[in-house]
């Protein structure tokens, strides 16, 4: 196997799995940085794969093309969590793997998730394991209507959610999570009534160096991503606690690389962890105009075991994400000039799917 020991020299070639936006523009930025990417994905002309040293377009449990892919690059990450274990390990056999299949074994499970912050001693919402019907139905007593039942893997923007109210029939519930995740299990969640979502990103560099960028607020339409404002308008002290959570979270991760940590805010000033993500996150793009160090430089610079940089914010800002048809509107959004347009490559704009975003630069 390749040694990382040292830092990854310009001129090395840093593997990605996931050919979606975050892999896309975190090859933009390790381009900058003289590294040459190597996306893997099973769609042609992927976002990565058009701004990529190479592609490899092959399933994510082509152990063949893994192998392949492995022994192309130096070093390997991925830009999602939805990868099959299995994968992950083969890999990690084969070339150093940032973060470890540890860390994506925790954050790719909202149970494992939530366990590991209760072993952290981080809040979340109550919770409680649902494995069946049957323990759906003491999940459900254990925690109270209204909750939430989600399902424990595969669930990302609201898929495999369903709200159980007094009316809920429980059975009903259950296949409708199913459904969206055949074989996963359940997690119920107390509904939290939350005055703000926030989410902190931190990046941990191979020398255990932390840096984190500052809170935003994150407003959603449909479970989607819609806006993030930078800074969340927050007092300091919880903007401050925020911030440790996600330190803590990284350190007692021994991260690599980088996580983002999404947050509640309640009304009595508690500060939840509602999930993590090992890599850049969409509450992270503003940084691309308004940071030192952007996210995707960050999480390039850690996975090559390079010195973190600085994630002092240059200005305040707004980011919209364009979701399906909204990216057509891409020359009124350029005809402001203070809006800076960052489109994904996708061809096809079916309704919600991430197509761009804009980011507005606010002087402070
Ligand atoms: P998630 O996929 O867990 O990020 O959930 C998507 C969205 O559903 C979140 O951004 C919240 O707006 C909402 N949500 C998720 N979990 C809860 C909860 N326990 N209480 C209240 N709202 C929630």
């Amino acid at each position: 196997m390749p040694d990382l020991t040292e830092a990854l020299a310009p001129g090395g070639r840093i593997g990605i799995l996931g050919s979606g936006q975050l892999g896309r523009m975190a090859a933009l930025a390790a381009a900058r940085l003289g590294y040459r990417c190597h996306a893997y994905g099973p769609e042609p002309d992927a976002p990565a794969n058009q701004v990529s040293d190479a592609a490899t377009v092959a399933a994510y449990d082509d152990l063949e093309a893994l192998s392949r892919f492995a022994a192309a690059v130096d070093v390997v990450t991925f830009e999602f969590e939805n990868i099959p274990l299995e994968t992950v390990h083969h890999l990690a056999a084969l070339v150093p793997l940032r973060p470890g299949a540890e860390v994506l074994a925790i954050c790719r499970n909202r149970l494992r998730e939530k366990d590991f912050c209760r072993g952290a001693s981080v809040p979340t919402a109550d919770y409680r394991a649902a494995e069946d019907p049957d323990s759906l139905r003491g999940a459900v007593e254990a925690i109270g209507r209204p909750c939430i039942l989600k399902s424990a893997e595969m669930g990302y923007d609201g898929k495999g959610q369903v709200r159980i109210t007094e009316q809920s029939d429980l059975e009903a519930a259950w296949t409708a999570m199913r459904g969206h995740a055949a074989e996963a299990v359940g997690i119920v969640e107390a509904v939290v009534d939350f005055r703000m979502e926030i989410s902190v990103i931190v990046a941990r560099g191979a020398d255990g160096t932390m840096r984190t960028y500052v809170p935003v607020e994150n407003r959603h339409r449909d479970h989607i991503l819609d806006e993030t404002i930078v800074p969340a308008a927050l007092p300091e002290t919880l903007a401050d606690r925020a911030e440790a959570i996600a330190r803590h979270l990284a350190q007692e991760m021994n991260l690599v690389g980088l996580l983002a940590v999404e947050m509640f805010v309640t009304h009595d000033d508690r500060v939840l962890v509602n999930e993590m993500a090992p890599r850049p996150h969409n509450s992270g793009h503003w940084s691309l105009d308004a940071c030192v160090t952007s996210q995707f430089e960050q999480f390039i610079r850690a996975v090559a075991g390079l010195p973190l940089g600085a994630t002092d914010r240059l200005s305040d800002a707004v980011m919209k994400n364009l979701l399906g048809e909204e990216a057509g509107d891409w020359a009124k959004i350029l005809a402001e000039p203070g809006n800076k347009l960052h489109l994904y490559g996708k061809t096809s704009a079916r309704p919600g799917r991430k197509m761009g975003h804009v980011t507005r630069l606010i002087r402070r």
